[in-house]
């Protein structure tokens, strides 16, 4: 399989090539050249298949310069019940007929990062052993990405992590769950200040191309296109839990941020999966949901994004959103370009009405309505949920045609965001077993003032 460019540079380029990479030379973003296509029988096939021998069917489909069996190897170490607490991997929580939770937050972090994280780790140790490198991840975080980056690299070989997080600003689980990592090749750095200072430090460090080439950085963010490949597995694996034959169709609802994990429902439906919606679930940062309503795209700058109290979606410049764009546009690249190197754009009547053909449609939520649904989840189903995953039921339940069965990705346990669950409930959520008094063990964090210069020099001292 060949990757190519959203923006229309010709180079073709192979997956492990683009694994350590993050935009195309053009500035586009990687998608296959064409999506691998799977009949009746291959689903069949798949059916029955561990989640484990699931995702290495559909990762070999896109990965031909990894040796089969050394790919088998990596997603059996990566996805196993010990890691991400049961055999079926992504389970399945029924509420009631033809409406279900699928579980995505059962790995090291509690949030759905994991599940492409986990694998990513894996692969960066393996390709970077392979060609005798080692590379610098150097990240910025307001909670999720950054844990979700180090317990997946935490101890791997030829890797380590540079994590900036705004000093104070995480919730006390969060902190600890990152700073209380003490392996040598996890560094926390907490800037006094906000996300966006942390991401302008990341940002004025990738720009200086001396210094990035010199101490071998590298990122993680949503746009790799091995994180999009992996989460591709689930759609997949919650299709067969849900159905009985391959004749049945399923939906799925997403609560979105950078529109990375419905971009990997797309490319499920894309290679014929049956697929009916993708829902898109957006707060009250709704940039995705105006698209999909009007066909106008409008993203907006820092000041006009609210912070939420589902704050994994505070986003509104979705990074990924170009490659669904890239496919819905008959991948003409030129047209790519323009859009998403001008202020926004809006599509045609013709092209805003080909987004049912993809099966795309969207809604959005408040505080008010999360509170409501963590409510209502519990009292109905005795389930707690978290309040991104009750952006995606609010709106799955007003989306949801009765004849076809609808999952709900749940994108974070409620342990990671107990203050919205206290207002909704009274009580603190549950916690998974092991994490209990985590806040008290020993940090491991070095405070920073937002200062690229020392950032630099810190780097440089511990590679
Ligand atoms: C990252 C994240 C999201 C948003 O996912 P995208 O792939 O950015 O659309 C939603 N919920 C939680 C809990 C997250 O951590």
């Amino acid at each position: 399989m060949k990757y190519i460019s959203t923006r229309g540079d010709q180079a073709e380029r192979g997956f492990s090539d683009i694994l350590l990479e993050g935009l195309a030379p053009d500035g586009g973003l990687y998608l296959p050249k064409a999506y691998p296509q799977v009949d009746d029988a291959t689903l069949t096939r798949w059916r029955g298949l561990a989640y484990a021998d699931l995702a290495f069917e559909i990762l070999s489909l896109y990965i031909d310069d990894i040796p089969a069996d050394d790919l088998r190897a990596i997603t059996c170490r990566v996805y196993t019940p010990e890691v991400f607490g049961t055999k079926e991997i992504t389970p399945l929580t029924w509420l009631g007929e033809g409406l279900a939770l699928e579980g995505l937050s059962n790995g090291p972090t509690l949030a759905f990062k994991d599940m492409a994280m986990q694998l990513l780790g894996a692969l960066f140790e393996y390709e970077l052993g392979r060609r005798g490198e080692t590379l610098n991840i150097l990240g910025a975080t307001s909670g999720d990405t950054g844990s979700a980056a180090e317990y997946a690299m935490r101890g791997k070989q030829g890797v380590r992590v540079f994590m900036l997080s705004p000093h104070g600003r995480m919730s006390p689980f969060q902190q600890a769950q990152m700073f209380s990592l003490q392996d040598a090749n996890i560094h926390n750095i907490a800037i006094e200040g906000v996300f966006d200072d942390c991401q302008d430090i990341v940002k004025a460090v990738s720009n200086d191309l001396v210094f990035k080439r010199e101490h071998r950085i590298g990122t993680v963010n949503s746009i790799n296109w091995a994180r999009l490949l992996a989460q591709v597995v689930y759609y997949f694996a919650g299709y067969f839990q849900a159905t009985k034959t391959n004749g049945e169709k399923v939906s799925f609802t997403v609560p979105s941020g950078n529109f990375g994990n419905v971009c990997a429902g797309h490319v499920a439906r894309m290679m014929g999966l049956p697929v009916d919606k993708l829902v898109v679930a957006t707060n009250e940062n709704d940039v995705l949901d105006e698209f999909f309503r009007t066909g106008a795209y409008k993203p907006r700058g820092t000041a006009d994004t609210h912070e939420t109290s589902s704050p994994s979606m505070d986003i509104s410049k979705a990074s990924n959103f170009e490659r669904f764009v890239f496919d819905l546009l008959g991948r003409d690249a030129a047209r790519v370009m323009q859009a998403f190197t001008s202020a926004g754009f809006q599509l045609t009547a013709d092209e805003h009405a080909a987004i049912a053909r993809f099966g795309f449609s969207s809604g959005r939520s408040t505080h008010a309505d999360r509170v409501a649904t963590i409510r209502r989840c519990h009292a109905e189903h005795g389930v707690v949920i978290d309040p991104h995953t009750a952006d995606g039921l609010k709106v799955a339940l007003e989306q949801r045609d009765p004849a076809v069965p609808m999952l709900v990705l749940e994108t974070a346990l409620p342990a990671k965001f107990a203050a919205t669950i206290v207002e909704a409930l009274g009580t603190e959520p549950p916690r998974p077993a092991g994490l209990e008094g985590i806040e008290q063990l020993p940090k491991r964090v070095k405070v920073m003032a937002p200062d690229v210069g020392a950032v630099k020099a810190y780097i440089h001292a511990h590679v």
